[in-house]
C-alpha cells in the first residue's frame, strides 16, 4: 500500500492533477470559506453566525412560533422542530408528530420514520431495528388504520430492521437494488420487496400520494427520495445529519461526485421539510445547503493539505490528518464536529487523489 502511494505522488504531480483540482473546485470552496456560510433563515427561528445556525432563547423561540402561519399542509410548531427536538416521553422512548395533514414523524432522539394515514390504511417508511413495536403502537396513537405499505429508504438494517414485525399482506416497495441486495442477503428482519421500481413510482393510497424517486447513490445501494409534493415534505436517509457533522467517511458514501449532485437535485424540488433518518430535527432547505458547502469545504481542506503537506510513506493519512485539523478549526462549533473529522477527511483524500 505505501509502494502504491509513493507510486501515485509523481503521477499527481506529473499529471498537474494538483492544478486542475485548484481551477475546477477551489473557487467553489474558497468563495464558500471566504463568505464564511451566511444562513440567515427567513421564517425559522435561528441565529446564524458566520458558520451554523443555532437556535434562539425559549420565549423568542414561542413568539416566533406563533408568527408563522400554517401553509402548504404544514402545522405552524413543525418548523419548531427543525430547531429542537421534541420531548422524548422516557417510558414511551419515542415521540410521534404529526407535520402536516396525515403525515407523521416519529422519532426516538436519534432515528426517524415518516408515515402517512390514508383512510386505506397506513404507509410506513422505514422501521429502525432499535424501534422494534414501537412504531406500530407509536402508530396506534393517532390511527387505527394498520400499515398496508412499507417503503425501503434503502438496504441497510439499522434502518428496515424491523420491517418483519409487519403485517405479512404489507406490501413491500422498494428501488430494484434494495430488492436485489435483499434477496442475496436472505434476512429474516428484511423481507424481499414486492413492489420494485427503477427510476420513479408514484404510489397512492387513499387520499395520499408519494412520488418515489432514484437520483442517484448518494449513500448505499438503492437509495430513494420519497416526497409528499401536497405537503411539501421529502425523506432522503442518511445523506446528512441536519445541523450536524456528516457520520464517518461522509455518511458512508459510495460515490462523493453522486453524493454532492443529489444536494443539488433535492434543493431544485419544491419542499419545506426534509426528513433525514437521524438527529433529534427536522431538517430545512438550509440544512441541506449547509452540509453542501461544509463538503466542499472538506474538499477545499484537503486541497490545502496538499499544498502543503511532504511527501511520506503514508501520504494519504497526513494529508487526512491535516484536512481534519483545518476543518475542526474552521467549525469548531458545529455538533459532532470532532466525532469523525479523520474519516471524513480520507473519503475527501480518495475523491481528489484517485477517483
Ligand atoms: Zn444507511
Amino acid at each position: 500500500m505505501n509502494l502504491l502511494i509513493f507510486a501515485f505522488i509523481p503521477l499527481i504531480l506529473s499529471l498537474g492533477i494538483i492544478p486542475a483540482l485548484q481551477s475546477e473546485i477551489l473557487p467553489n470552496a474558497d468563495a464558500i470559506k471566504a463568505k464564511g456560510s451566511s444562513l440567515t433563515e427567513t421564517n425559522s427561528k435561528k441565529v446564524c453566525g458566520d458558520r451554523l445556525c443555532s437556535s434562539i432563547s425559549e420565549n423568542q423561540s414561542i413568539s416566533s412560533s406563533m408568527m408563522i402561519k400554517s401553509q402548504k399542509g404544514l402545522f405552524s410548531s413543525t418548523m419548531d422542530y427543525t430547531v429542537t427536538g421534541p420531548e422524548i416521553d422516557p417510558d414511551k422512548g419515542y415521540s410521534v408528530i404529526e407535520i402536516g395533514d396525515g403525515l407523521y414523524w416519529l422519532t426516538d432522539g436519534m432515528y426517524q420514520v415518516m408515515f402517512l394515514t390514508t383512510g386505506e390504511g397506513v404507509i410506513l417508511v422505514d422501521a429502525p431495528m432499535g424501534m422494534g413495536t414501537k412504531i406500530q403502537q407509536a402508530i396506534s396513537e393517532v390511527t387505527s388504520e394498520k400499515v398496508t405499505h412499507f417503503i425501503y429508504s434503502h438496504i441497510h438494517k439499522d434502518h428496515v430492521g424491523s420491517s418483519a414485525l409487519l403485517p405479512k399482506e404489507t406490501v413491500f416497495i422498494s428501488h430494484i437494488d434494495t430488492a436485489e441486495h435483499l434477496k442475496k442477503k436472505n434476512d429474516p428482519q428484511r423481507p424481499v420487496p414486492t413492489v420494485t421500481f427503477d427510476d420513479e413510482y408514484t404510489l397512492k393510497v387513499g387520499d395520499q400520494v408519494l412520488e418515489l424517486s432514484y437520483l442517484g447513490q448518494f449513500h448505499s445501494k438503492g437509495d430513494i427520495v420519497i416526497y409528499s409534493p401536497i405537503h411539501k415534505v421529502v425523506m432522503a436517509v442518511d445523506l446528512f445529519h441536519p445541523n450536524a457533522a456528516p457520520f464517518q467517511f461522509m455518511g458512508i458514501t459510495r460515490d462523493v461526485g453522486e453524493h454532492l449532485a443529489v444536494h443539488d437535485k433535492l434543493l431544485a424540488m419544491d419542499w419545506e421539510i426534509i426528513v433525514s433518518g437521524h438527529e433529534p430535527i427536522l431538517g430545512t432547505p438550509e440544512h441541506l445547503k449547509f452540509n453542501k458547502e461544509f463538503t466542499l469545504a472538506v474538499l477545499g481542506n484537503v486541497i490545502t493539505a496538499m499544498q502543503i503537506t511532504q511527501p511520506s510513506a503514508d501520504y494519504f493519512g497526513d494529508l487526512a490528518n491535516k484536512c481534519a485539523e483545518l476543518t475542526v478549526e474552521q467549525y469548531s462549533d458545529l455538533k459532532d464536529i470532532e466525532v469523525y473529522p479523520v474519516e471524513n477527511c480520507v473519503t475527501m483524500v480518495f475523491y481528489a487523489m484517485i477517483d
